[in-house]
């Protein structure tokens, strides 16, 4: 299985290769050549548990790993540091099955991606002799810092740097990051949104300059955002589960389709379910919830992608984004793997922030449906699942929850539906309490206190006693200082 660039100008590379590159020379983002079919049955696989789906999913696409460092890596990355037994548990509630990926360390779906891609980088780095030290540059809406923080931190080999949108987090997400320890961690907050952390950071990487300074000095970059491979095929893992899940409880037949629905920020997560779909998972339409920067929604109904437009800060942080990295590769594979058509558009993107899609990725977007929903609609989703069936969950996914009900009344399809439930209500405090309580007056780390007695649901441990914790980074910059921090940090 090799890999190539959506812009087509990169060559092709093993997967080895381009999980250490990151990005491609020429912007683009790694693609596999083809899309390998899954090849068993999701339903057997599920029964083995959670690492036989990831290792098998893992084995399919990087196939120049042998087989025992893939088993390395997956046995490594998902074990108890997860605190719910079976690494991804399914739920049950109103009407719709609740795929709970944030029961790792920093209590965020990142952490299904990020516990595993150190793993996967250092297998890589030594498969390919890779005898520079890898500096890892992260962007953050708020839960990739802290993940690639908890991941990276201490791992032989490797730096790490993630910036981060000073007033766009929530006050627990700044405080998992800003405590973060570890000999080879930085943590910078940037004067700007995540659209600007995710540019600079993708400046730094098209500064060949720079790369040649750093190359000099014994350093390399790569990528823990999910422009990196790397951090994408491990999230397939959890749609092949879930699906097999749904089968071995009885809630669908074995080859019935299930549809999938995404709060979706970069466009990830909701690749990943696009990618298990092509796989062959029984999937029908893949709903991509937004809030109320709704670039995406918009996309999927129009085929006009257009970034001009205000920004907000939400109560969903780690959707607060205009420019989706990942629906490059989306476009990308709709195009009919056309990568001089992508690059066109990207160019477009990059020249006049929007872009309209051709006839061929028009046709494809039919799998997905795209809808937002606002600040009242996802506090009463929120409110909606908790009193009426008992199920606490945060922000995001409260999103997708929201757009789910509007799927359904729209167009009476009642499919049996998974929800990636994207993390722990308790690092949204504020706003899920806001929602349940509104008379309450708790904030910060008391809101936290209130929504445990609220709900009866214990905070996570990786959140206890956060507020506790020493603060040891307090930088905040510019976003057009990024490079030079960059430059000065690995000398
Ligand atoms: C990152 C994140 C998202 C968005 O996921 P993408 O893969 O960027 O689309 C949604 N919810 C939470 C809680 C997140 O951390």
């Amino acid at each position: 299985m090799m890999y190539r660039t959506t812009r087509g100008g990169s060559g092709e590379k093993r997967s080895a290769q381009a999980i250490l590159q990151g990005i491609g020379e020429d912007r683009g983002l790694f693609v596999p050549a083809s899309i390998p079919p899954l090849g068993k049955d999701p339903a057997a696989l599920a029964s083995e548990g959670y690492r036989a789906v990831a290792a098998w999913v893992l084995a399919r696409f990087f196939d120049d790993f042998s087989e025992e460092e893939i088993r390395n890596c997956v046995v490594s990355a998902y074990d108890d540091k997860f605190e719910a037994e079976d690494i991804v548990p399914l739920v049950e509630a109103g009407d719709a099955w609740f795929l709970e990926l944030f029961h790792g360390k920093t209590a965020a779906f990142k952490d299904m991606a990020l516990s595993i891609l150190p793993y996967l980088l250092t297998t890589a780095m030594r498969k390919e002799k890779e005898d520079k030290k890898v500096v890892i540059l992260a962007a953050t809406s708020g839960d990739t810092g802290k993940a690639a923080l908890e991941g990276f931190a201490d791992v032989d080999g490797t730096e790490i740097a993630v910036f981060y949108p000073s007033e766009g987090v929530s006050l627990v997400q700044e405080r998992q990051m800003v405590t973060q320890e570890g000999a080879n961690v930085k943590v910078f907050g940037i004067r700007g949104n995540f659209d600007d952390a995710q540019a600079g950071v993708k400046h730094i990487f098209n500064d060949a300059a720079m790369q040649e300074d750093l190359a000099r000095r014994g350093y390399r970059l790569s990528s823990a955002n999910s422009i990196n491979i790397g951090r994408l095929v491990p999230q397939i893992a959890y749609y092949v589960w879930g699906y097999g899940r749904l089968v071995l409880a009885g809630a669908v037949r074995p080859g019935d389709p299930v549809n999938v629905a995404v709060p979706t920020g970069n466009f990830g997560n909701i690749l990943a379910a696009y990618y298990a779909k092509r796989m062959g998972v029984p999937i029908g339409r893949l709903l991509c919830a937004s809030n109320r920067n709704d670039v995406l929604a918009d996309f999927l109904q129009t085929g006009v992608y257009d970034r001009n437009r205000e920004f907000f800060v939400t109560s969903s942080p780690s959707m607060d984004i205009l420019v989706s990295s990942n629906l490059e590769r989306l476009l990308f594979h709709l195009a009919g793997d056309d990568g001089p058509a992508t690059a066109a558009l990207m160019q477009s993107l990059e020249t006049t922030g929007r872009y309209e899609a051709g006839e061929s990725i028009r046709a494809g977007l039919t799998d997905f449906y795209g809808a937002a929903a606002d600040e009242t609609a996802t506090k009463v989703a929120i409110a909606t699942l908790f009193q009426s069936h008992g199920y606490l969950t945060d922000t995001h996914t409260a999103v997708a929850y929201s757009v789910l009900r509007r799927y359904r009344a729209e167009t009476g399809d009642g499919t049996p539906t998974l929800i990636a439930s994207t993390a722990s209500a308790y690092k949204f405090a504020d706003a899920v309490l806001a929602a349940l309580d509104p008379d309450s007056a708790e904030r910060g780390f008391a809101a936290v206190d209130a929504l445990e007695r609220l709900s009866g649901v214990p905070v996570p441990a990786c959140l206890r006693g956060l507020e506790d914790r020493a603060i040891r980074h307090t930088a905040v910059i510019d976003p057009t200082a990024m490079g030079e921090t960059v430059a000065a940090l690995y000398r």
